[in-house]
C-alpha cells in the first residue's frame, strides 16, 4: 500500500533531529536557558544586514516579476553573477551554464547522485560522514561504501579509499571543511586523492566523479585555505549552498556546479537539469536567487564561531575530555567516554547536554556538538561538562 522504505524514513527521524526535536519540548519544560543543545547546525550568527536591506529593496519591486518561475536552472544572469564572484576567486573561467541552482546542498546532492547512479553503482563516503548521504544514495538506487577517515588527522585515508574502489564506483562524495569532524583536507591530500580516481578511472574505463559538498567553505580558522577542488580533480560536482556562510539554512539556497572540465561536461549539466525536473524541484526560490545576487560576495563572519569554538575547547581541556580541534566548520568531534556513544549520549542528557551520538556518522565511540549557539549556552554548560566527566570516575 505504501512505500515502506519512505514511510520508515519518516517514521525515524535523524538522530540530530530527534535530539533537537527532544531540547525544543525539555525548554519548554525547564526553560531554554538550561538546556545546553548541542544537536543541530543552525547558524546562530544572524544573516548579514545586506541580505535584510535587500528584502527591503524586493519589497518594492514588481511582485510578478519577483515571485515568478525562473529557468530550471536559476536565473541566467544570476548564475552568471555567481560564476563571475567563483571566477574572482578561483581563477577559473565558469559561466553561467556551469550552475544549476538549488533549494540548498542537500538538493544539490541529491540531484547530483539521481543524475549519475545507474543501477548497481556504488557510491563511497568518508565515515564519520553526513548522514543523510546514506537516504539519498540509497533512495537513488546505489550502495554506500564507507571508508573510514584516517584516524591520525581525519584527512581521505587514500590507501583504504583505493581499495574500496572497484569497478562499480560510480562517485566518492567528501565534505570539507567537514561535519562532522571540523577536518579541512590538505591540497595534498586532495592531490593525492585526485591521482588515486585518475588511475582507477581510467582501470573501469569511465569516470569515477567527485562531489565536493561544501556548504562550509567559508567556515575556517586561521586563514586557512580551502583548496578549489575542480582546479585538482577534473571530475569534480561541486554542490554548494548559502545555509551555512551566510546563514540562511530555512531558505534553501545553493547550487551544483559542473565545471567545464568534466568529462562529457555537456551531458552531465543536462542529466543535473534532468534529476532536478524528475524530482519536482522546477527552480530554487526566486526570491533568495534574487537575494544572492545582490549577495553573493559578502564574506562568512566568522569570529563568532571562532570565539565560541575557543571557549567549548577550553572547557573540554579543564576536565580533560578528547577531542578534535576544528579547523572549519562548527563542530566538535568528542570522544564518548564509553564506547557506547547513544548511552553516553543518553548520559549527557541527565546534565542537560544535547550531545549527538556518533552512530549515526558511521562510527560509533564518539558525539557530535554544534557550537553555532549562544556563547553564553557555551559558557552555562561548564559545570554540566564537569559533572558528565565525573560520572565516568
Ligand atoms: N552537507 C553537509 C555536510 C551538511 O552539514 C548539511 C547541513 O547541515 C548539508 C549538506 C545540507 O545543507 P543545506 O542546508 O544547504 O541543504
Amino acid at each position: 500500500m505504501l512505500n515502506t522504505t519512505m514511510q520508515s524514513l519518516g517514521a525515524a527521524p535523524s538522530a540530530i533531529r530527534t535530539l533537537f526535536a527532544y531540547g525544543a519540548e525539555r525548554k519548554k519544560v525547564i526553560g531554554a536557558d538550561k538546556v545546553f543543545d548541542y544537536s543541530i547546525g543552525n547558524p546562530s550568527v544572524p544573516a548579514p544586514e545586506e541580505v535584510g536591506s535587500a528584502l527591503v529593496e524586493l519589497g518594492q519591486a514588481d511582485p510578478v516579476a519577483i515571485h515568478a518561475y525562473t529557468q530550471a536552472a536559476g536565473d541566467p544572469d544570476i548564475r552568471q553573477r555567481i560564476a563571475d564572484s567563483l571566477n574572482r576567486q578561483h581563477g577559473t573561467s565558469y559561466d553561467a551554464s556551469n550552475l544549476y541552482l538549488t533549494c540548498g546542498a542537500a538538493a544539490a546532492i541529491s540531484i547530483s547522485l539521481k543524475a549519475i547512479i545507474e543501477p548497481g553503482d556504488e557510491i563511497i563516503v568518508i565515515s564519520p560522514y553526513f548522514p543523510e548521504y546514506r537516504v539519498w544514495i540509497e533512495t537513488h538506487g546505489a550502495r554506500i561504501v564507507e571508508v573510514p577517515a584516517r584516524l591520525d588527522n581525519f584527512e581521505i585515508d587514500l590507501p583504504a579509499l583505493e581499495a574500496a574502489i572497484t569497478a562499480h564506483t560510480k562517485a566518492v562524495i567528501i565534505n570539507t571543511p567537514n561535519n562532522p569532524v571540523g577536518v579541512v583536507y590538505s591540497l595534498e591530500n586532495l592531490q593525492g586523492l585526485a591521482s588515486v580516481l585518475t588511475r582507477k578511472s581510467e582501470q573501469n574505463g569511465r569516470p569515477i566523479f567527485l562531489i565536493a559538498d561544501e556548504p562550509y567553505r567559508e567556515l575556517v580558522y586561521g586563514g586557512r585555505e580551502v583548496p578549489w577542488v575542480p582546479s585538482i580533480y577534473d571530475n569534480t560536482i561541486v554542490c554548494y549552498s548559502w545555509s551555512k556562510c551566510l546563514s540562511l539554512p530555512g531558505e534553501r539556497i545553493g547550487y551544483v556546479l559542473v565545471p567545464p572540465t568534466a568529462t562529457e561536461h555537456v551531458a552531465l549539466t543536462q542529466a543535473v537539469s534532468g534529476a532536478g525536473r524528475a524530482l519536482g524541484f522546477i527552480c530554487a526560490p526566486a526570491l533568495f536567487q534574487r537575494i544572492i545576487e545582490r549577495c553573493v560576495d559578502l564574506p562568512a563572519d566568522i569570529a563568532t564561531y571562532e570565539r565560541n569554538r575557543q571557549i567549548l575547547c577550553d572547557i573540554l581541556d579543564e576536565f580533560g575530555y578528547t577531542y578534535i580541534e576544528p579547523q572549519g566548520a562548527f563542530y566538535l568531534w568528542v570522544k564518548a567516554l564509553e564506547d557506547d556513544a547513544q548511552a553516553f549520549s543518553d548520559k549527557a542528557k541527565e546534565h542537560e547536554l544535547l550531545l549527538v551520538p556518533s552512530d549515526s556518522f558511521g562510527v560509533g565511540g564518539w558525539v557530535r556538538l554544534g557550537y553555532c549557539i549562544a556563547e553564553e549556552t557555551i559558557r552555562n554548560s561548564r559545570e554540566a561538562f564537569g559533572a558528565l566527566k565525573r560520572d565516568y570516575e
